[in-house]
C-alpha cells in the first residue's frame, strides 16, 4: 500500500496527480548587439503539495533509485512536444532543448519512440535539441553509441551539457557530430576572477568552433561575465542575468523588448559604446 510518508510513494502519487511541470529558460545568441532568442531549455519541477516547487536535484535521484525515471521522462517528452505543438500552432518555430536521462541511453527503442511522438504532433526532429549530460554520457558503451547515432540520423540535434565537469574524452567527442556544447556553469562563473578559467573557456570555444560546434555558456549571472563571454567568442548564453526558468508565457517569443530580451538590451546598453569585451581581455 502507498505510504504518503514514503518519498518514493509520494513522487509516484505526484506523477499520477500531474504535479510535475516544465519550466523554460531562454538561451540567447550573444554574437550581435541585438539579443536574439535562440532556444529555450525545458527544466522539470515537482510542485510538491507541502514543500512547494522542487528543482530536479531534489527528486530525480529519488526517481532513479525507485524505477520512476521512465515515467518522469515520458512526462517530460510529452509535455515538451505539446509545448512545441502549441508554439507551432502560433507560427513560432522556436527549438526546445530537453535533457536526456541516462536510462534512455541504454534503451534501444528510444529513438523510434521519440520520433513517433514528434510525428504525431507534426513536429520536425530538428525542433527538439537533446542535451546529453557528460555525467550520463557513457559514449564508450556500444549500445549508447548506436542510440546516439540513430538519434542523429533521425535529425535530432545533440548537444553536450555541462562540458568541463564530466568525463567525455576528446576521442569520444570526435566519434559523434554533436552540434554544440554547453560550458558548465562552474567554469563560466570563474572567468571574471580567474584568468586560467578564462583561458580554458577561450580554448574550449576555439576547439568547439574548429570542430563545427556552437558554444553556449551556462549560468551567466552578471554583466561582466556576459561581456567576457562575448569577447571569448561564445555563441550563446543562458543564465539568471538573461532570464530564469519560468512558465512558457514568460519567454520573450515576440522579441518585444520585454522580459529577458529587455534585460539583455539593458545590460548591453549600459556598456560604453563599441566595447564588448570587459577589461582584461
Ligand atoms: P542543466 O541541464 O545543466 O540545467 C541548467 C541548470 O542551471 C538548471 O538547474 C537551471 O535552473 C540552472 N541555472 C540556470 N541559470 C542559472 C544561473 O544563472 N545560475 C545558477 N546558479 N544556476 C542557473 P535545475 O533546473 O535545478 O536543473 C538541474 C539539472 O537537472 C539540469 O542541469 C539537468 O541536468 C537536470 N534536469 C533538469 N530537467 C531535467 C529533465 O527534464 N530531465 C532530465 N533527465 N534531467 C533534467
Ligand atoms: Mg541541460
Ligand atoms: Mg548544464
Amino acid at each position: 500500500m502507498a505510504d504518503p510518508q514514503n518519498p518514493a510513494d509520494s513522487l509516484a502519487a505526484g506523477l499520477e496527480h500531474e504535479q510535475l511541470l516544465l519550466q523554460y529558460q531562454p538561451v540567447f545568441d550573444i554574437r550581435k548587439s541585438d539579443p536574439l532568442l535562440l532556444t529555450a531549455e525545458a527544466l522539470v519541477r515537482w510542485s510538491h503539495p507541502d514543500r512547494g516547487l522542487l528543482p530536479p536535484g531534489e527528486f530525480l535521484p529519488l526517481a532513479s533509485r525507485n524505477g520512476l525515471m521512465p515515467a518522469v521522462t515520458d512526462f517530460v517528452f510529452q509535455r515538451a512536444v505539446e509545448q512545441l505543438f502549441a508554439w507551432q500552432q502560433r507560427g513560432i518555430r522556436l527549438p526546445l532543448a530537453v535533457n536526456i536521462a541516462g536510462h534512455l541511453l541504454r534503451d534501444r527503442g528510444f529513438p523510434a519512440r521519440l520520433l513517433r511522438l514528434l510525428d504525431e504532433y507534426g513536429i520536425p526532429p530538428e525542433r527538439m535539441i537533446l542535451e546529453l549530460s557528460e555525467q550520463g554520457a557513457m559514449v564508450t558503451v556500444p549500445a549508447t553509441l548506436d542510440i546516439l547515432q540513430e538519434l542523429m540520423a533521425c535529425g535530432f540535434p545533440l548537444v553536450i551539457d555541462d562540458f568541463g565537469k564530466g568525463s567525455i574524452s576528446l576521442v569520444q567527442l570526435l566519434r559523434l557530430p554533436f552540434v554544440g556544447l554547453k560550458v558548465d556553469q562552474e567554469l563560466v562563473q570563474q572567468i571574471g576572477r580567474d584568468d586560467r578559467a578564462k583561458q580554458l573557456v577561450r580554448g574550449i570555444v576555439h576547439m568547439a568552433h574548429d570542430l563545427g560546434m556552437a558554444v553556449c555558456a551556462e549560468g551567466v549571472e552578471d554583466r561582466e561575465t556576459l561581456f567576457l563571454l562575448k569577447g571569448l567568442g561564445c555563441d550563446s548564453a543562458q543564465g539568471w542575468l538573461l532570464g530564469a526558468p519560468a512558465g512558457a508565457a514568460d519567454l520573450p517569443l515576440a522579441g518585444s523588448g520585454e522580459g529577458p530580451v529587455g534585460a539583455v538590451s539593458d545590460a548591453l546598453a549600459r556598456q560604453p559604446e563599441g566595447r564588448w569585451a570587459a577589461p582584461g581581455l
